[in-house]
């Protein structure tokens, strides 16, 4: 099928349904997804250099320096060649994003705006089996015993950066971060805003957006 490469940003707090979103948005339209947090982490597990540098930042939880960051997604970008892609947790700061528009022209900001006290909700609800990493929600997907994983009849717990404070101190330091990256694409003209509380409202206004994106850029092509 004739289609123009499209290179979408996404941003979304913590919690907000990104991952989701995202997943989706590879399935339906082909993109490739982009996600330095992933590469690092595969470059720590495969002992690379690159690796080992990011480690000691990455387990404080703080950034990992930009330039370090920006070589890895522009050699990414580079491999991606002549395919549409979405940058999944890049750019971060404003150097990152001015350094990004030196690299390739960003046709899209999609940024996902869900309340802050329906994410503390959310998250509120989540327990976690711990060995296996299955996750559970109380109200949409509910362990068949309370308290207990539905395959081991393990207890299920909380993680601690999931409680309520934790949580909202999470969400403001996202805000503060991502603040003037925002800024920064409002000033291209390239953010749009999708509303909502759930992903269930949220994707169908994503890919009414993206299947209009892809076929203006199809009619250009023609
Ligand atoms: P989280 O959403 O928990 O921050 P990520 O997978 O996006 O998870 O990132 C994990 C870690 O990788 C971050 O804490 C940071 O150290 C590093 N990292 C990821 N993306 C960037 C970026 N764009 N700039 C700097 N560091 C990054």
């Amino acid at each position: 099928m004739l289609s123009k490469i499209f290179r979408a940003v996404i941003l979304g707090a913590p919690a907000s349904g990104k991952g989701t979103i995202s997943k989706r948005i590879v399935d339906k339209f082909g993109f490739v997804h982009i996600s330095p947090g992933d590469i690092l982490r595969l470059n720590e597990l495969n002992g690379t250099e690159l690796g080992k540098k990011a480690k000691t930042y990455i387990d404080q939880g703080i950034l990992v320096p930009d330039d370090l960051v920006i070589k890895l997604v522009s050699g990414r970008i580079n491999e991606v060649g002549n395919k549409s892609y979405m940058l999944d947790g890049f750019p971060r700061t404003v150097v990152q994003a001015r350094k990004l528009n030196t690299i390739d022209n960003i046709d899209a900001v999609l940024n996902l705006d869900v309340p802050h006290e329906v994410i503390i909700d959310r998250v509120r609800g989540r327990w976690i089996h711990l060995p296996s990493g299955r996750v559970y929600n109380i109200g949409f997907n509910e362990p068949k015993v309370p308290g207990k994983d539905d395959l081991t009849g393990e207890k299920l717990v909380q993680r601690d950066d999931d409680q309520p404070e934790v949580v909202a101190k999470r969400l403001q330091v996202y805000e503060e971060m991502m603040k003037p990256v925002l800024e920064f694409y409002k000033q291209h003209n390239l953010v749009t805003n999708f509303k909502g509380n759930t992903t269930a409202e949220i994707w169908p206004q994503v890919e009414k957006f993206l299947q209009d994106k892809t076929k203006t850029a199809v009619a250009h092509c023609a």
